[in-house]
């Protein structure tokens, strides 16, 4: 019952961890520590994600000018209405 192979950071040295949940426990010490093993989390590229994101903020951005756009239209013409109508 060998569990992976991790430095841990209170004893300062390569131990046969236990794995509890989302954390590796020292059988040293009972130190609890994120898993650091470069190989056990696969490097997750936010590449496409930031761009996705960017162009969203990008599409709000012109949303809010545009309904702002339209509410001032929107008010000159409720203005000119009544002082058509007033004439
Ligand atoms: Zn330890």
């Amino acid at each position: 019952m060998s569990g992976p192979k991790a430095f841990c950071p209170k004893c300062k040295r390569e131990v046969n961890c236990l794995v509890e949940q989302e954390s590796l426990c020292c059988p040293v010490c009972r130190y609890k520590f994120e898993q650091s093993d470069p190989g056990a989390k696969p490097e997750i590229r936010t590449e496409k994600f930031d761009l996705l994101e960017a162009f969203l903020k990008c599409l709000r951005a012109i949303f809010i000018a545009a309904l702002v756009i339209a509410g001032i239209f929107l008010v000159l013409l409720a203005f000119l209405f009544a002082a058509c109508s007033h004439m």
